[in-house]
Parts: structure tokens; sequence; C-alpha cells
């Protein structure tokens, strides 16, 4: 049996339109590396790679729920599941997918459990001049959203790490207020049986 090696494991949705660079950003961050056109055809279930933040070992596992799909393909109910974060990820050179994006955040705001964590990335900063979304349009439409936002290149690896850390320290930042809340109830309800007992059986 694998030994655990970190204090928590993490599960992040990697979610976009076909081509944005989903897997790119993915093998960039687990592996630290980037092809022109290979990614196409791999079909990527899940990578995973060990962070430290705050003095914690933190398994990040990153999915791509909607890898193998010709078009932008909705997760299943069943892919949130467990899931603690999501990126959401955009083509800073492509403005139909952009705009097609509000939809989809709508949709899946509504489907990812309450207590899930979001961040909005436009890929592919490193072509400036092909560039048909500026960095204020995403800030806004993440702003529109309460979503986090950084723009970055899985090709030359700018910004990959930050943006993927900076979702997990808001993760942690919540779960552990989402843990406290649960504590909380569970003591809460304690109180509350006893407190029928006393009433019940006094
Ligand atoms: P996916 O369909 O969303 O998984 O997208 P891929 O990761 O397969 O990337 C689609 C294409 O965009 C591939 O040819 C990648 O090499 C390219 N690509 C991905 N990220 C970047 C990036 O940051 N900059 C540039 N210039 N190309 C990228
Ligand atoms: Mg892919």
């Amino acid at each position: 049996m694998e030994e655990k090696n970190y204090d928590y494991l993490f599960k992040i949705l990697v979610i976009g339109d076909y081509e944005v660079g989903k897997t790119s950003l993915i093998t960039r961050f687990s592996q630290d590396i980037f092809s022109e056109d290979n990614f196409l055809t791999i079909a990527i279930d899940f990578k995973t790679k060990i962070i430290e933040i705050d003095n914690k070992l933190i398994k990040v596992a990153l999915w791509d729920p909607c890898s193998g799909s010709e078009r932008f393909l909705l997760p299943l109910n069943s892919h949130y599941r467990g899931s603690h974060g999501i990126v959401i990820n955009y083509d800073i050179t492509d403005k139909q997918k952009f705009i097609n994006l509000r939809k989809w955040i709508d949709e899946i705001l509504k489907k990812a459990p309450l207590e899930t964590r979001m961040i909005l990335i436009g890929n592919k900063c490193d072509l400036s001049n092909e560039r048909k979304v500026t960095e204020e349009e995403g800030k806004k439409l993440a702003d529109e959203f309460g979503l986090l936002f950084f723009e970055t290149s899985a090709k030359t690896g700018y910004n990959v790490n930050f943006a993927i850390e900076t979702l997990i320290a808001d993760i942690i930042k919540h779960y552990k207020k989402f843990e406290e809340r649960k504590i909380k109830l569970k003591k809460d309800d304690t109180k509350n049986i006893s407190d029928k007992k006393n009433r019940c059986y006094k």
C-alpha cells in the first residue's frame, strides 16, 4: 500500500473548451514540460504533484474531466463529487470561446458544491500578437462571478504554478473554515440531543 506522505489531498477539476490548453496546463504544473502538438491525442484522467504551503505537504490531483472530447463538454455531476477546486480555463487568443464561457461558468457554479473554490485562467498569454481578450475583460468576468483570476502561459510556464498555488491556498483557507463549521455543527447536534434527552427524561 502507498504510504501517505502528505497532509492534504485536494482534487482540482480543469474545465474549458477544447484546445484552450487544459492538458498543457496540467502537464506544465505536474511535470514542468510542454509540447506544441502532442497533447491533443492524449486523454488523461488526472496527474498529481506534491507542493508545500505553510509547512504542510499538499498532494494536488489535477483532473481533466473533458479530455478526449472534440468540443466543450460539461463535467458530469459525478465529476464534481469530492472536488475541492475548479480551474476554468480559456484561451486569450479566442474571443468566441471567451464569450461562450459565461454560460458555462453559470452552469458550473450551479452544479459545483458550495464549498468548491474556483479560479478563472486565461491561458496562452505568450501569444501577445494574437491576443483577442484583454486582461481587463478576463478580470471583469472573474469579478462578476467572484472567481480568482490569472493569465498564464503553459508554454513558457509563466504564472502556472503561482495560479494553481493561489487556488490551493484559497482552498486551505476555506477548507479550515468548512471543517470548523462541520465540527461545530456536530457539537451542536450533540448538544441538541443531550438537550432533548434532558427535556424528555428529567
Ligand atoms: P486542451 O484541448 O484544452 O487540453 O488543449 P491542449 O493542452 O491540448 O493545447 C491545445 C494546443 O494549444 C496545443 O497545440 C498546445 O501546444 C497549445 N498551447 C497550450 N497552451 C499554450 C500556451 O500557453 N501557449 C501557446 N503558445 N500554445 C499553447
Ligand atoms: Mg486536452
